[in-house]
């Protein structure tokens, strides 16, 4: 490949930023020419592409969002649409295309590798939700935001000796809520991996007040229930009366952690080096420390395990 391009689609997490910042830096290193492509596959299809350099992506490292935008694109699930996007990369002699998203994302990166177009996928979403990767761009700092808001919720809740349900991002994949849920000493974590009861969970729940627990905490992932509903369930199964708190979008929002920085930094170099060895149709992940790269057909037709062993540690801590 001489010219690539890169996109950020879908729900943005942060280290996206991170991410583009590598793909540009890495790409001219290496002497090949980049374009951004602004808001997704829909400004792919629009022609809104244009070359980047080295200070194109000055001072975005520790920006939360993405600077080439990104959006939702109905026309791109259509063949058309799909033939019309690798048609603007060829009239433009670009060969590469590296695609910053979640699951949809893959999907449409995917399509256009089969029409000829050398792709690579980067898990750019906070929920973890993406297999053959241990840890999504964005998971950590996300993470760091629900343990940190349970923090502040903890302390009024240990003064008033209260309970709170606290909702989290997570439609499909319970992990914000698993590992903040052990990271802030949750109480209860309920996940859509996991079937769970909620009048046993508000008798637990009452015991654990009579053994002397001062606050209790329930994180709930939005795809196991909704806040509101979860503190009903208990209020009628026990005499607590839990808050409620969706910390909604302040998840998605903010400078990301060291951590996914350099994660997106590492898989933004991989991919740029991945395409230059010829290879496409591939999904980058980290697995126990090493870089690897898996066909998208496999990625988007696999569901990621749940670590049930995490969860139940957590539930034995929490007591
Ligand atoms: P999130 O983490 O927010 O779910 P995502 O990448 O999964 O991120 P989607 O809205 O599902 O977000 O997908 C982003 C875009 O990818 C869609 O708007 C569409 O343009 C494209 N896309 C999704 N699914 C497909 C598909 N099956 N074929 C082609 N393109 C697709």
């Amino acid at each position: 490949v001489k010219s690539i391009a890169v996109l950020t689609s879908g729900g943005d997490s942060q280290g996206m930023n991170a991410a583009v910042r590598a793909v540009v830096r890495s790409a001219l290193y290496n002497g090949l020419e980049v374009y951004g492509v602004q808001r997704g596959y829909q400004g792919l299809l629009n022609d809104d592409l244009r070359q980047m350099d080295l200070r194109s992506v000055g001072d975005i490292i520790q920006r939360g969002g993405t600077i080439l935008q990104t959006a939702r694109c109905k026309e791109f699930m259509t063949a058309e649409g799909q033939e019309k996007g690798a048609e603007v990369l060829r009239g433009r002699g670009i060969d590469g295309l590296v695609v910053i998203g979640g699951d949809g994302s893959y999907q449409g990166a995917n399509k256009l590798s089969k029409l000829g177009i050398k792709t690579m996928v980067l898990p750019g979403t906070i929920d973890n939700d993406i297999p053959f990767t241990d840890y999504t761009i964005g998971f950590d700092t996300a993470v760091g935001i629900v343990v940190d808001a349970i923090n502040k919720i903890r302390d009024t809740m240990s003064s008033h000796e209260r309970s709170s349900v606290v909702e989290v991002m997570g439609r499909h994949c319970g992990d914000i809520a698993l590992y903040a849920g052990l990271a802030s000493g949750a109480e209860t974590i309920l996940v859509p991996e996991v079937p769970f009861n909620l009048t046993e969970v508000s008798q637990r729940m009452e015991a654990n007040f009579a053994k002397g627990k001062r606050h209790s905490i329930v994180v709930v992932a939005e795809g196991a229930g909704n806040g509101h509903d979860v503190s009903s369930e208990i209020t009628r199964g026990c005499g607590l009366e839990p808050r409620v708190t969706v910390l909604g979008h302040i998840q998605r929002g903010g400078t990301p952690t060291a951590v996914d920085r350099i994660l997106a930094s590492r898989l933004g170099d991989y991919a740029v080096h991945q395409l230059m060895a010829g290879d496409s149709g591939k999904a980058c992940g980290i697995v126990r420390g090493e870089f690897l790269s898996t066909d998208i057909d496999t990625v988007v037709n696999t569901k990621k395990p749940f670590n049930l062993d995490l969860y139940e540690l957590a539930l034995r801590l929490s007591q």
